[in-house]
């Protein structure tokens, strides 16, 4: 993948059989499914892949315990499917991850016992191992640091972890060895019509400036939280229909939550379900589920979502932590659909939900990333019935994501160029400098952000290592992409103030 090839399939090709709007995990599943059933396929992506909520998730590949406890037998089933789809397809970015739920009532052992035995029934064949009650003594010995005081036992059950932005540059890759031509930094303006109905997209190349009408059979909107607003170019006066929810994340130092071991707790104090996940040899504790009216792309996590989030985590574990312990704080906004009635965003569909515009628009949100797969099948099949496209059959089930070894060869050529290559961006995570170079060569990253937030995770995982790196990111960038000192210097200044964001206050 180079942005010069796919500008200049942009450029040469004079009609898109499908133009998906948005490089989230749903545009990119979809531009994955286009191209694989055999269509003429574009994706444009305003930001870099994944800039939005798909970057921001828990890392969970899940069927949703919540929602079988809420009785969505329907969803929950569907999205057991996909977890082991996902987990057999992308065997590289996503693991099973065992979770323990520590008890402190006979009923809970009971009844979480129970309903996490019926989820693995739910998920048939595609199990990823069998659910077990757990003694007082045996919960301690899984979960070191777990609270002991009236522990009743615990429940061991199997769900699925991933890293969101890796998947989401290698779905990106996928839908480019498909055939697809995949843009970041190109942003939609407006559409044109005829007949009333939409015949072409006006876009610009963000990082040229130049813009681009592009006439296309069928089109995709895929823009997460930002829906509204592309359904609104084409029909200025429709409702909003997203409510968007406002989830935020703490990563702190294995030393507080040791093992490898998950935990859960089903129901915290305002009945959302709360995790505490080892990632990346840190741990991911979260979330929170705030509605918000504000929708950022860069949303900022509010002081008493983070008083929460330690509150809880310092309820359930016995080695506390303080803010000064935050390594990372990240928000993502969940694009739920609005159900007019409703005021609490907790209660809104984790479905997702299709929307044909008079136009022809095609919109798609909702959803989880765990159902992304599923979620662009019908988007495609959608986009097809309504532009009276012959019908094509979806193969992704079974479509391998991602090349690792390729990718890997890749990179160990780059190391033959100057063996310092080898050597890692920061002692304290595995990146390497060849895997920044690759990631500028051939993953489209254009910016200290790309790098350091989604090609790595190091922004996600510690932002204060984050901010070290930007000007040694920032030089890489600037040679291999012919940039010169200024530029430079605006990227340190812009990504540092970033990192800064990523910090928890240390008063609250
Ligand atoms: C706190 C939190 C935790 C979550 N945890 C999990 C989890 O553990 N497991 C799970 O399965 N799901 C989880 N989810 C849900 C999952 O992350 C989302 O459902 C999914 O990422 C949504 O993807 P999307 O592609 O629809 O939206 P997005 O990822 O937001 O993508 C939309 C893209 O559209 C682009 N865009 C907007 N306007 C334009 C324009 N004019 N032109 C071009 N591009 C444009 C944006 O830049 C953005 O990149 C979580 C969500 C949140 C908020």
């Amino acid at each position: 993948m180079t942005r010069a090839l796919m500008l200049s399939q942009l450029e040469s090709t004079a009609e898109w059989d499908i133009v998906i709007i948005g490089g989230g995990a749903t545009g990119l599943g979809s531009a994955v499914d286009a191209a694989s059933r055999g269509l003429k396929t574009l994706l444009i992506e305003r930001a870099d892949f994944a800039k939005g909520t798909s970057s921001r998730s828990t890392k969970l590949v899940h069927g949703g315990v919540r929602y079988l406890a809420q009785g969505n037998i329907k969803l929950v089933k569907e999205a057991l499917r996909e977890r082991g789809y996902l987990l057999k397809n992308a065997p590289h970015l996503c693991t099973t991850q065992p979770f323990i739920i520590p008890v402190y009532s006979w009923f809970d052992r009971l009844f979480y016992g129970i309903g996490l035995r019926v989820y693995d029934l739910l998920a048939g064949k595609l199990s990823l191992g069998n659910t077990k009650i757990l003694s007082a003594k045996q919960t301690i010995e899984t979960l070191a640091s777990v609270k002991t005081q009236n522990l009743k036992g615990g429940i061991l059950y199997y769900d699925g972890q991933f890293d969101d932005s890796r998947l989401a540059i290698d779905l990106a890759y996928t839908a480019s060895a498909q055939g697809a031509t995949i843009l970041n930094y190109v942003s939609l303006l407006g559409f044109e019509k005829e007949a009333k109905k939409i015949n072409a997209i006006l876009c610009k190349d963000e990082i040229s400036g130049k813009t681009y009408s592009v006439k296309a059979k069928s089109f995709i909107n895929a823009t997460g939280v930002f829906t509204d607003h592309v359904m609104k170019l084409d029909e200025e006066d429709r409702e909003n229909i997203v409510s968007p929810s406002q989830g935020i994340h703490l990563v702190v130092s294995h030393s507080f939550f040791a093992g490898n071991n998950a935990m859960m707790v089903p129901k915290t104090a305002d009945g959302r379900v709360f995790f505490a996940v080892p990632w990346h040899r840190e741990v991911v504790l979260g979330t929170t589920d705030t509605a918000v009216d504000k929708i950022s792309a860069e949303p900022k996590p509010m002081e008493e979502e983070i008083d929460f989030i330690i509150e809880h985590f310092n309820k359930y574990n016995t080695v506390p932590i303080e803010r000064k312990d935050v390594q990372s704080v990240f928000v993502g906004l969940r694009p739920l659909v609005k159900v007019s009635g409703t005021n609490s965003t907790s209660l809104l569909s984790r479905d997702h939900t299709i929307l044909v515009s008079v136009s022809g628009l095609v919109t798609i949100t909702g959803g989880k990333w765990t159902t992304y797969r599923k979620m662009a099948d019908d988007a495609v099949n959608n986009a097809l019935f309504i532009s009276k496209q012959q019908k094509r059959v979806c193969k992704t089930d079974t479509l391998k994501i991602g090349d690792p070894e390729k990718r890997l060869a890749l990179i160990n050529k780059i190391v033959e160029e100057d063996a310092g290559f080898s050597k890692q961006l920061h002692e304290n995570f595995p990146y390497t400098i060849a895997e920044v170079i690759f990631a500028i060569r051939y993953e489209l990253a254009a910016t200290v952000e790309d790098i350091l937030a989604r090609r790595t995770r190091i922004l996600f995982l510690n932002a204060r290592v984050a901010k070290e790196l930007a000007s040694f990111v920032a030089g890489l960038l600037a040679k291999e992409l012919g940039k010169d000192e200024e530029w430079e210097k605006v990227q340190v200044k812009y990504f540092s103030e970033l990192a800064e964001q990523y910090i928890p206050s240390m008063e609250g």
